[in-house]
């Protein structure tokens, strides 16, 4: 049973809560694409934890987790993030954890060229984290990348990096005017990991092509959501791998297994960190409002959020694209401060109403059209039931359902693991 949990808006919908409490039903978890430059946030009984790379069930014990093929792991941050949840508590070992052979490594100089562009475009930046994503992803597709299994033959590794180390030089220096990449240090941060991470680093596709076949529940989880995927977001303000479910057996490096289920996480209002075009944005006191009742910030880099109403032009886009079977509603608690609740309905772009999202310089110039819904106006964290929810947010819940086109099944009114109501 292959189950795919994706983001239907901008990212920050609270993936990592939902793979958190879902992820007790499942055998192996699996994360197949992105890096270190996402954040999930993981709040239940034994603390709160932010997650870069690790896949969110990481904090179940009888859960398998799996860094996929499409991924970029940087090791470094990867030594860090686990000393943090030891730190807390949690058991990380080669048994719990497989890093796959064929996922590319974010180096050191990935996140040094991605600061000297960043600093080189000075006002024109797109946002990046500054994490080498990237570079790295880059790297992959000029078939300069360094993959993790590469890790497990030094030799092999040394007459790699040498080509690979010349060319970077030749862009640091000529380029950026900046210092060469050294190939000793280079290697010697490599031989280090390899020391530290040699056991987790396997054939996941061959793992997991067993356990799927041996019919154990896995999940693969996406980092970001759709309005960020390469091909299908808000390009150039994306990141730079496949956001969308139907990657997800590719990244995970089973890329002949068939999803069996897609479920959307999607926010109650929405967010985006970073540039680019977004249409619902609030600004001054009522983004404010908004920012602090959601705690609007982001995991990985602490930028505040940008903040506005519901966009159902995005979430059916998002919705339609991920293929989602069913819709993890969150943050609805972060609404109960308005008594009225707006939504963007539909875009108006140059006096046009549309309710498909736009490409290019019609999204750059949309502006939303907004109707208000009642409020709850009430404290909805108790509710655990259908019957609790006021009549306000179940039909809150119904109208935005009708309008995306997909069954709401979870309804989260908190980031605890069992502050949510299940639908169905
Ligand atoms: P992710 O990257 O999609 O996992 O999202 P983030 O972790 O960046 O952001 C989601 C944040 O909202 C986290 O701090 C969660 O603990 C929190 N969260 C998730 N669901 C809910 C909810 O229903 N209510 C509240 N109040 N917080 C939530």
């Amino acid at each position: 049973m292959l189950t795919s949990i994706v983001g239907i808006n901008w990212g920050d919908e609270g993936k990592g809560r939902m793979v958190d409490l879902l992820a007790g039903e499942q055998d192996i978890v699996v994360r197949y694409q992105g890096g270190n430059n996402a954040g999930h946030t993981v709040v239940n009984e034994r603390g709160k934890f932010v997650l870069n790379l690790l896949p969110s069930g990481i904090l179940h014990p009888n859960v398998v987790c799996v860094m996929g093929t499409g991924m970029v792991i940087d090791l470094a941050h990867l030594d860090k993030e686990i000393a943090n949840l030891r730190a807390g508590g949690v058991e990380v070992s080669p048994e719990n954890l497989k890093i796959s052979d064929r996922a590319i490594l974010t180096l050191p100089y990935h996140v040094r060229l991605d600061c000297l562009e960043e600093d080189r475009l000075a006002g024109a930046k797109f946002g990046s984290t500054r994490r080498g994503i990237a570079y790295v992803y880059g790297d992959k597709y000029m078939k300069k990348g360094i993959r993790a299994g590469d890790l497990k033959d030094l030799d092999y590794l040394a007459k790699r990096l040498s080509g690979i180390v010349e060319y970077k030089s030749l862009v640091m220096e000529n380029v950026y005017h900046s210092d060469p990449v050294s190939y000793d240090e280079t290697f010697a941060w490599l031989k280090k990991y390899a020391e530290i991470f040699g056991d987790y680093i396997v054939d996941t596709g061959v793992y997991l092509d067993e356990a799927n076949k041996a019919g154990k529940k896995i999940m693969l989880e996406a980092q970001l959501g759709t309005l960020r995927d390469i091909d299908f977001g808000i390009y150039p303000y994306t990141t730079s791998s496949s956001t969308i479910a139907s990657y997800g057996p590719i990244g995970a490096g089973i890329p002949a297994a068939r999803l069996d289920r897609v479920i959307g996480v999607m926010k109650a209002y929405s967010t985006c960190v970073g540039e680019g075009p977004f249409t619902c944005e609030w600004f001054g006191k009522e983004a404010e409002e908004l920012r602090e009742a959601g705690g609007e910030y982001g995991a990985a880099t602490g930028r505040p959020r940008r903040v506005g109403p519901f966009d159902v032009v995005a979430s059916r886009y998002g919705c339609r694209i991920q293929g989602a079977d069913e819709i993890a509603l969150t943050k609805t608690d972060i609404l109960s401060y308005m008594k009225k609740i707006p939504i963007c309905v539909a875009y108006d772009v140059n006096g046009t109403i549309t309710h498909d999202f736009p490409v290019g310089e019609a999204l750059n110039v949309a502006k939303p059209v907004i109707e208000y819904v009642d409020g709850w106006n009430c404290d909805i964290t108790a509710c655990r039931k259908k019957e609790d929810m006021p009549k306000a947010l179940l039909d809150y819940v119904r109208t935005i359902e009708k309008m995306v086109d997909c069954k709401i099944k979870y309804v989260s009114v908190g980031a605890e693991r069992e502050a949510y109501i299940q639908m169905f």
